[in-house]
């Protein structure tokens, strides 16, 4: 009766130990169906496909732990790792398999660019050959974007040359200023937007009393506008230059219309003082290739500047002599303006600066004359 007590008392127990074992296995964590793995794919190209990327991200949030065992060296899975806790029961799902392969082929791949990397340093010519080795490697990758850069090339073509490089490219019709010359100290005065009334005779006087001869480059409107006092300056030895009809930005304009703003104002100034101007400033210095070409096969010197007095900003005449004084060395063209703004003070400044200008330019034992003798230019200008 005891031992048969005994016996159920064990019985008991033990179905209570399978019951609670039962009971755990509920609790566990099942594993979800994961979806196929295709058998060649690479890391790189789950990478890559888009939906291969999908995939791997609804598998790193279903399952994190998985790729945290397995990922190892690979960037790509290293990152999803992130996701994940560590676990080695991951080992035996088909995606740690694929792994493993995976790491040995790229382990493969490594072994096959380091044997690469070191034939290339093999072939590297020596420091004498560097340049070619350079220029081979240049080349090369000059094939390799030609597709994407040739449309910037193209661009590049497209843009208009600076006045820099036109000056440097048509030195016989444009120039900034004079070649030196041993011993010669000698510096153009040019004066831009005239002629006015209220600014131009002053200036005419000014230069009428120290004995100077300038050139004055015209504004056909204005011309048209005050003939007398274009007669006063061939009278009074200055030399006429031809600056645009209306002062426009002659960049924005057409090639005709280009040729209207020199030749109309040509003809205005012809009536005037009975000769064709040579000279051609452009209104804000602006020039294009096209019609640099055009006025120098049409008998024009275009002529800049290298000294900017600076003085239609409104500055005052201490400012102004410090900035003609500051730049100015033999063979300079010095620009100032004679007209130009109605508003009430506008080039006072230029009025005031020309006497001091004057002085201490001749202290320093310059010599002021006309673009013709500052560029040794003598030429008439042709039809
Ligand atoms: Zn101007």
């Amino acid at each position: 009766m005891r031992k048969k007590q005994i016996c159920l008392s064990i019985l008991s127990l033990c179905l209570l130990a399978v019951a609670g074992c039962f009971s755990r296995s509920q609790e566990a964590p099942s594993i979800p169906n994961l979806p196929p793995i295709k058998p060649n794919q690479s890391q790189s190209e789950s990478v890559h496909s888009s939906n291969d990327k999908l995939w791997i991200q609804d598998r790193t949030h279903s399952v994190p732990r998985i790729f945290k065992t397995g990922s190892g060296s690979d960037h790509s899975l290293g990152s999803m790792s992130e996701h994940g806790t560590a676990g080695s029961e991951a080992i035996h799902l088909p995606k740690f398999t694929i792994t493993v392969e995976q790491t040995e082929r790229e382990k493969q791949k490594k072994r096959q660019a380091k044997s690469k990397s070191r034939q290339q340093t093999l072939n590297k010519p020596n420091t004498r050959n560097k340049q070619t080795w350079q220029k081979t490697n240049t080349s090369q990758s000059a094939a390799q974007t030609s597709q994407s850069s040739r449309s910037s090339m193209h661009k590049l073509q497209k843009q208009q040359l600076t006045i820099a490089e036109l000056r440097i490219k048509y030195p016989h019709i444009f120039k900034l200023n004079a070649q030196q010359r041993r011993g010669v100290r000698q510096v153009a005065l040019t004066f831009d937007d005239a002629p006015d009334n209220r600014i131009t005779p002053l200036v005419l006087d000014i230069l009428k009393e120290h004995n100077i001869q300038a050139t004055f480059f015209l504004v056909g409107t204005r011309a048209k506008a005050y003939p007398k006092l274009v007669e006063r300056m061939v009278r009074e030895g200055h030399v006429i230059g031809n600056h645009s009809y209306n002062h426009p930005l002659l960049t924005k304009l057409t090639l005709p219309a280009f040729e209207h703003q020199l030749k109309d104002t040509e003809r205005i100034i012809e009536q005037s003082v009975g000769y064709k101007p040579r000279y051609f400033r452009p209104p804000y210095g602006e020039i294009n290739e096209e019609q640099l070409r055009w006025a120098g096969d049409n008998g024009y010197l275009v002529v800049n500047w290298d000294v900017d007095s600076n003085d239609w900003r409104g500055l005052s005449s201490s400012q102004i002599l410090q900035n003609v004084m500051r730049e100015v060395r033999p063979g300079s063209i010095i620009l100032q303006h004679a007209s130009g703004s109605t508003q009430n003070g506008y080039l006072h400044g230029t009025v005031k600066a020309l006497p001091s200008i004057i002085k201490q330019l001749r202290e320093r034992q310059y010599e002021f004359v006309t673009l013709p003798d500052l560029l040794q230019d003598q030429k008439e200008k042709k039809e």
